[in-house]
C-alpha cells in the first residue's frame, strides 16, 4: 500500500502516491496518455507541453518524500523526453495503467532526477498561458477551494461496490462548482479542470470576436 500525497497547487492535474521502491504518478487519462506499452519495464507516454511545469511540480513533492531519499544513493538516466508539436514524449522506464478516467505510471525513485532534468530541459521556451495559478487573468480569490471536507472528522466511512470502506470527500469552489468522490483524487482533479475552464474562459472574454 502507498500513501496518496496531497497534490500541491503547482502539480495541476497531477498526483502522486509514494511507496517503498517505486511511485505512481497519477492524472486523469486525457492529461497523463500512456503511448506505449514496450517491453516491461519500457513504456512510453506522453502529456501536453504546457503540463510541463505541472509535472516537475510533482517530481519535486516525490524528491520531497522520504521514500525518494532512501533510493536515491544510486540514481539512473532512464528516461529520455521529446517535444513536439505541443506534446512532450516519454520515453523510458515505468509501468503504465490505464482506464477510462484514470492513468498511471510507476516509476522508480532512482530515475526522478534525471527525468526532472530531461522534462527542464525540453520545456525551456514560454508556455502560451502562465499557469493559472500566476495568470492574472484568473479571479483566486473568487475561485477558492473551499470545504475540502474529509468525513474522517465524522468517522463515516462509505463503502464501494466492492464492499471495501473508503472514505468520501466533498469540496466546493468559492464561485460554488462542487465535487464529491472517494478520496483526495476526485476533488484536486476536479478542481484543477474547473481552474483550467476558469483560465480558458478568461482569455476567451478578452479575445477579438
Ligand atoms: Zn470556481
Amino acid at each position: 500500500m502507498g500513501a496518496c500525497l496531497h497534490p500541491t497547487p503547482e502539480m495541476g492535474p497531477f498526483s502522486v502516491e509514494a511507496r517503498r521502491e517505486s511511485f505512481y504518478l497519477n492524472a486523469a487519462s486525457a492529461v497523463l496518455l500512456i503511448t506505449a506499452k514496450g517491453e516491461e519495464p519500457r513504456c512510453q507516454w506522453r502529456i501536453a507541453d504546457t503540463h510541463a511545469a505541472a509535472l516537475v511540480a510533482a517530481l519535486d513533492q516525490v524528491m520531497a518524500h522520504p521514500s525518494f531519499a532512501e533510493h536515491d544513493h544510486d540514481p539512473e538516466d532512464g528516461h529520455q523526453v521529446r517535444r513536439r508539436d505541443g506534446w512532450l514524449d516519454v520515453d523510458g522506464v515505468g509501468y503504465p495503467y490505464q482506464d477510462p478516467e484514470y492513468a498511471a505510471v510507476e516509476l522508480e525513485y532512482r530515475h526522478v532526477r534525471a527525468l526532472r532534468a530531461a522534462l527542464l530541459n525540453v520545456s525551456d521556451s514560454e508556455p502560451k498561458w502562465l499557469h493559472w495559478i500566476d495568470d492574472p487573468l484568473v479571479d483566486r480569490a473568487r475561485h477558492r477551494l473551499q470545504a475540502h471536507r474529509l468525513q474522517a472528522t465524522t468517522g463515516q466511512l462509505a463503502t464501494d461496490e466492492q464492499g471495501s470502506s473508503y472514505l468520501p470527500t466533498s469540496g466546493t469552489c468559492g464561485c460554488g462548482d462542487k465535487w464529491a468522490g472517494k478520496g483526495w483524487d476526485p476533488v484536486a482533479y476536479g478542481y484543477a479542470q474547473h481552474m483550467l475552464g476558469v483560465q480558458r474562459q478568461a482569455h476567451d472574454e478578452l479575445a477579438p470576436a
